[in-house]
């Protein structure tokens, strides 16, 4: 076996101390023959300790054969080269240990022998780093992804407060609203009583007093007159106060209905006794025919408020000498009332507004009235499954028909 002559030897040690990193150098039967400290040091072996052995004991046991190989390949090749691209390379130190190395060879001819000069790096420290590196990133990338969860639950979070909220607020808005609404209601209230009340008030007294002018036995003709005008002036404004005591029912979400098995007769035929006491000179009710068989179950008293306001609104916006018919058709399970006038009509450009709560249109604001009844005849028969429509052409007259069901179903 060759070794590097005393004094060469001597030469290359003094060179090669200098370098950190590892040098071993083998012949061509990967015998070493000369080798530095840092090599000697990194490989765990006293100085010159290595001179003479197989590379193969700085190999971990399970790499040798590859290895083996592939200096071989390369002593034939002979061009410097970095080893282990792409793969990772170990070494094995005297204590059998084994740790990662980088190595770099290169191939020279001296005193007609080949040789190669391995230089090692070892790369624990480096590789170490690296998988702290990587360990950090792991740790890293699994503290992004618990923030991101934790973020998405806290936008979660407060998407559903931002709801909440928004929940809140329109409930607030919808009571403020409806506090403003009852307010106005009052207000409105108060202002319709003193308008609409002062006039059939003043004819009360006016009345009144008349009656008591008449002291003559044979003057109960003229006080009889003075007392219908009494009675009719009470019954509009008591009519009104009904209308008023519904919205408030209606709005408060009071409107508690009761049902109750009747002759549809006993109904119509109050409402228009009643309603008799308010017609004008010539005015005359024409009574429905062949209702005497109809027996209804629903809401007498809604029934009679909703025929009472479309039979005096007949009478109030219809002339003197006028006709009124009142038609009834009973279906299946409906029963449809038309109350016909020939009246002043409704302007064609204000129909769709008729039943909008305190609309009164043009041509009937000479005549006393809230704009309630319609409104509130609306939302009582639609809460019991009726309908109200009408058809009406100004100066010529008007048709309402109501329509409901006769054996209710909401018990
Ligand atoms: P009010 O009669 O107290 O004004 P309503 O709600 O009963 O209130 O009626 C609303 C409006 O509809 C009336 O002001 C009037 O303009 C119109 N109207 C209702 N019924 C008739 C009718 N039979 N003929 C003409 N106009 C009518």
């Amino acid at each position: 076996m060759k070794v590097f002559k005393e004094e060469k030897h001597n030469i290359f040690k003094i060179l090669s101390e200098a370098i950190s990193e590892g040098i071993v150098i083998v012949n061509q039967n990967q015998e070493v023959v000369t080798s530095n400290d840092a090599a000697d040091k990194m490989f765990g072996y006293n100085r010159e300790e290595l001179l003479g052995q197989n590379l193969s004991i700085l190999i971990p046991k399970n790499y040798r054969e590859n290895h083996h190989h592939q200096v071989d390949e390369f002593l034939e090749k002979s061009d410097p080269r970095q080893m282990g691209h792409g793969r990772d390379l170990y070494g094995q130190r005297k204590d059998g240990s084994v740790f990662p190395v980088e190595a770099g060879l290169n191939p020279f001819d001296i005193y007609g022998s080949k040789y190669v000069m391995a230089l090692v790096t070892d790369i624990s420290v480096r590789k170490n780093q690296e998988l702290e590196i990587i360990e950090l990133n792991l740790s890293l990338e699994q503290k992004i992804d618990e923030r991101t969860k934790e973020l998405k639950k806290s936008i979660e979070i407060l998407r559903e407060e931002v709801a909440k909220r928004k929940e809140a607020e329109h409930k607030m808005k919808e009571s403020l609203r409806k506090e403003r609404e009852l307010n106005e209601l009052k207000t409105k209230f108060l202002s319709l009583v003193s308008h609409e009340f002062k006039t059939p008030l003043s004819g009360i007294l006016t009345s009144a007093i008349l009656v008591g002018k008449y002291t003559e036995t044979d003057q109960q003709d003229k006080r009889e007159k003075h007392l219908k005008t009494i009675q009719s002036k009470v019954k509009y404004l008591n009519n009104i106060l009904n209308d008023f005591l519904s919205i408030e029912r209606l709005e408060s979400g009071k409107a508690n209905y009761k049902f109750d098995t009747v002759p549809l007769s006993k109904v119509v035929n109050e409402v228009i006794y009643n309603s008799n006491m308010l017609l004008k000179d010539g005015q005359k009710i024409n009574y429905p025919i062949n209702i005497d068989d109809i027996t209804i179950n629903f809401d007498e008293k809604i029934l009679e408020l909703s025929l009472t306001n479309l039979i005096n609104n007949a009478i109030k916006y219809s002339p003197e000498y006028t006709i009124i018919d009142v038609v009834v058709t009973a279906k299946k399970d409906t029963v449809e009332i038309k109350i016909i006038d020939e009246g002043m009509g409704i302007p064609q450009k204000e129909q769709k507004f008729i039943f909008n709560r305190y609309f009164r249109a043009e041509n009937a604001l000479l005549d006393q009235g809230t704009g309630i009844g319609l409104n509130i005849v609306k939302s009582h028969l639609e809460n019991l499954g009726g309908t109200i429509k009408f058809e009406s052409e100004e100066g010529k007259g008007s048709t309402f028909t109501i329509s409901f069901p006769t054996k209710n179903n909401l018990e």
